[in-house]
């Protein structure tokens, strides 16, 4: 991306109220020119964080518009914590997010225990400290056009627009510094790999689709069957089959549901390939003991809103920066995530919090420093969750047959994962980092499970580990 100038970033405007509350504090002008790529949650974050550190920010989206594609995902609190910075965004993310309490069913539709809310393991051993200062562990689900609404908003309000309709089609290092936030399969990995990352398909697709409320419960059966809570909570049946799973799940004004199935044929990883109900009953007709209601709650999908996305795998990537320095990727273009591990707009987020504090720890002068210390801070733990996101996969598949006390179908979500606060730790572990990219000197993270010493592992590796019947062992606390 040769030579595009970067505008300093508008003095900051003040709302019509005239009060500068809204806002959070900016740091004063750290003369860095940012050009963020991608409008994706990591680009819009990123640029919102990059302001807030004081740095220049402009940013480029291919889509001639604002995406109002996807249906929903998963923020936990160590992103929320970063969104509270933001005193409008604090309040908006609470409206228009939801928390649902969670049934687990088999996938005939009777239940096997729940419902309850959707509860993040706490800390063992939690100090008074602890107890004050940190929120409640929760998972925040976000209707993704709605998430990036409330970014674009946010970054009017600070004064950056978001330049639609343009398209990275090479990366160069003569910038103060290209974030790229150029998502799954993105151009940036030539720059920093030298290469595309391969993907390969795991076996499985998922269908996933979302629509208004009112159009499902036109049919009264859909509304007994997918009941709102007595408490008024939002709800989500999660149903465990043999190599299936299906999420049903219902908010104060949206009807969501998914279908993971085997796929080892046709299927394209894209949020762009769509199927009409028809399809997706030809799926359901050969699974056992489906329940006929299931098939009409696809049927009430209106037309163009079911995706049929196939699940592809990339082995980590530790590498996300260029050679020199001058340009690093964030977010789905670092690191992928399948849809339904709950942690691609998290970790995005998360990346987005980091990079910009790694920037302002590291000044004008050090910023290849800054993208290298990110990468160091950011990728254990990155690679701990994906490898998590495979774990998770084995242990709902086991669960199908438990009984109701056994069950622990969502896995393993340790205090690790959400007690984690990317801006304190950047901005405590920088030098010790940067000591030891530059020195040797010795530095370990400690964002990652306790009692985890990080090795490197491969899909293949846990794939051949698999086949000879081997359970993967995790060291240490993943709980
Ligand atoms: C259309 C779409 C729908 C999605 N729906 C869901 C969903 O329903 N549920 C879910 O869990 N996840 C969904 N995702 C993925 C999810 O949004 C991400 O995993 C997560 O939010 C991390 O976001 P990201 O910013 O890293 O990547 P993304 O959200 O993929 O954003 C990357 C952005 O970069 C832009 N871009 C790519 N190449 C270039 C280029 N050369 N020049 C300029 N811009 C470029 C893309 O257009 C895209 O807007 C969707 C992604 C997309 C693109």
């Amino acid at each position: 991306m040769p030579s595009l100038p970067v505008p300093e970033t508008p003095a900051q405007p003040l709302p019509e109220s005239g009060l500068v509350c809204d806002l959070p504090e900016r740091l004063p002008e750290s003369q860095i020119s940012i050009l963020i790529v991608g409008g994706g949650v990591a680009g819009l974050f990123a640029a919102l964080e990059c302001w807030r550190k004081g740095h220049n920010v402009r940013i480029i989206e291919r889509s001639p518009s604002r995406s109002v594609s996807g249906d929903g995902f998963s923020i936990s609190t160590s992103a929320i914590r970063a969104l509270q910075k933001w005193p409008q965004m604090a309040e908006e993310n609470e409206r228009i997010s939801y928390e649902p309490w969670v049934s687990w069913h088999k996938i005939t539709g009777e239940m096997i225990s729940g419902p309850a809310p959707f509860q993040l393991n706490q800390s063992k051993n939690p100090d008074q400290k602890d107890l004050e200062e940190k929120p409640v562990p929760k998972v925040y689900r976000h209707s993704r056009p709605k998430m990036h609404k409330m970014l674009c908003d946010q970054l009017e309000r600070v004064g950056i627009i978001v330049e639609y309709g343009k398209q990275v089609v090479e990366y160069y290092e003569d910038a103060d510094l290209v974030i790229a936030a150029d998502g799954v399969g993105g151009k940036s990995s030539r720059i920093t790999l030298g290469r595309e990352v391969p993907a390969r398909p795991i076996g499985y697709s998922i269908y996933r689709a979302s629509y208004p409320l009112d159009q499902a419960l036109c049919d009264l059966i859909l509304d007994e069957k997918l009941p709102v809570m007595e408490n008024g909570m939002p709800s989500s049946q999660i149903w465990l089959g043999e190599d299936v799973h299906a999420v049903f799940g219902r908010s104060a004004d949206e009807m969501t549901w998914y279908l993971t199935y085997p796929n080892h044929e046709q299927g394209k990883e894209s949020w762009s390939h769509w199927v009409e109900p028809e399809t997706v009953l030809k799926t359901t007709a050969i699974i056992k003991g489906w329940p006929k209601f299931a098939n009409r709650l696809i049927q009430a999908t209106p037309k163009g809103r079911i995706h049929d996305f196939k699940l592809m795998w990339r082995e980590p990537q530790p590498c996300w920066t260029s050679a020199g320095g001058r340009v690093v990727q964030i977010g789905d273009a670092a690191h992928t995530f399948h849809p339904s591990s709950g942690q691609g707009a998290t970790q995005g987020m998360e990346d987005a919090v980091s990079i910009a504090a790694c920037l302002q720890m590291a000044g004008k002068d050090n910023i290849p420093w800054a993208t290298r210390v990110h990468n160091k801070l950011r990728f254990e733990r990155v690679s701990c969750l994906q490898l998590l996101g495979v774990v998770n996969q084995e242990i709902r598949h086991r669960s199908v047959n438990a009984q109701p006390s056994q069950t622990k179908p969502i896995g393993l979500l340790g205090a690790w994962i959400w007690e984690h606060d990317p801006e304190q730790y950047a901005i405590e572990n920088y030098d010790k980092a940067m000591k030891h990219l530059a020195d040797g000197c010795s530095f370990q993270n400690n964002n990652t499970p306790h009692g985890y010493s990080y090795r490197p592992w491969t899909l293949d590796e846990l794939l051949s580990d698999k086949e000879m019947g081997k359970k993967i062992v995790l060291e240490g606390d993943w709980e």
